[in-house]
């Protein structure tokens, strides 16, 4: 029988204050734990900062826990995210990667306030600021925030829909990670690669089969198939590209805040039974 068996709540995407999210890594395992997940993995955007409190607390609840991190990477034109799970938090090689990919946050964020500014909405970068658990780690999520507490919009997704996605005012491309890069951080730190959210991005099929095929041959193993940021008619699609693929599939929220998520903790359903489950490759690296 394996260790781990793969009908399980796992939820292995969220997101704390060491990021975007807007609960502590502590709050987020009591709220997963309230909610039945049984082996969690936190993942903050570019930052493993909330990584060992977030396996204390997980423990603290009885909670199998994996390491985990969303990388931001540039494809095709494209920002991609690249979910890492299991690998040694501790490892320089890991560290330096997210460092990399982390820093030119703080200039972009200053452009993106200087666009905000020009269509005036102005002292943005200071009002996002406020919402900024981590100085390292501004994101578009927190000018949304502020945005709407300033009363610009009445919620996030208008925000983004208005401000902050391409070729609106406060949009400023951006140059992420390497897809190779990424993976390879994941793998030589001993923990598997993700495709995130695939239904999220706007590929055309042969874009979407050339971010497939590269991310298999730089080592990738895994896919999200069930998440909150996909339809139930996506998770059908993705887990066929999991088997064409050869592909692991995994699970998660991908939870940020209980005002605006709409998936919350735990509550997806379960992966389709023939899929090999992620957590399978990883059985010696759960905590
Ligand atoms: P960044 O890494 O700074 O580009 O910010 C990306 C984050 O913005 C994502 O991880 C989501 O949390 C959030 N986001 C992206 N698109 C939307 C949207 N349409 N509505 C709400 N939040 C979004
Ligand atoms: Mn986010
Ligand atoms: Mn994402
Ligand atoms: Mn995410």
């Amino acid at each position: 029988m394996p260790a781990v068996p793969s009908i399980l709540n796992a939820d292995l995407h969220c997101h704390s204050v060491v990021s975007d999210g807007t609960l502590t890594p502590e709050e987020l395992a009591q709220r997963a734990s309230a909610n039945g997940v049984e082996l969690w993995a936190l993942t903050d955007h570019d930052e493993i900062g909330g990584q060992q409190r977030a396996a204390a607390a997980a423990k603290a609840h009885g909670m199998r826990y994996l390491t985990g991190a969303e990388i931001s990477v540039t494809f095709a034109g494209e920002t991609v995210h690249i979910v890492g799970l299991g690998f040694d938090a501790e490892d320089p090689r890991m560290q330096q990667g997210l460092a990399d990919t982390r820093d030119g946050r703080g200039p972009r964020a200053r452009e993106m306030a200087e666009g905000l500014a020009k269509v005036g909405i102005v002292g943005a970068y200071e009002g996002a600021l406020k919402f900024v658990g981590n100085p390292a780690l501004i994101s578009r999520t927190h000018f949304a925030r502020f945005l709407v507490e300033a009363g610009h919009c009445k919620d996030t997704p208008e925000v983004f829909r208005k401000y902050l996605t391409e070729g609106k005012p406060g949009y400023v491309p951006h140059r992420w990670a390497n897809l190779r890069d990424a993976v390879t951080w994941i793998t030589q730190c001993g923990g598997i690669a993700v495709i995130a959210h695939p239904g999220r991005y706007k590929f055309n099929a042969t874009e979407e089969y050339a971010l497939f095929s590269e991310f298999k041959a730089h080592g990738g193993r895994g896919v999200e198939v069930v998440t909150g940021s996909h339809t139930p008619a996506e998770y059908v699609e993705y887990a066929g590209v999991a088997r064409e693929f050869g592909l692991a599939a995994s699970r998660g929220s991908d939870f940020h805040s209980p005002g605006e998520s709409h998936c919350d903790l735990g509550a997806l359903p379960y992966l389709p039974g023939d899929l090999t489950p992620v957590w399978e490759l990883l059985a010696d690296r759960i905590q």
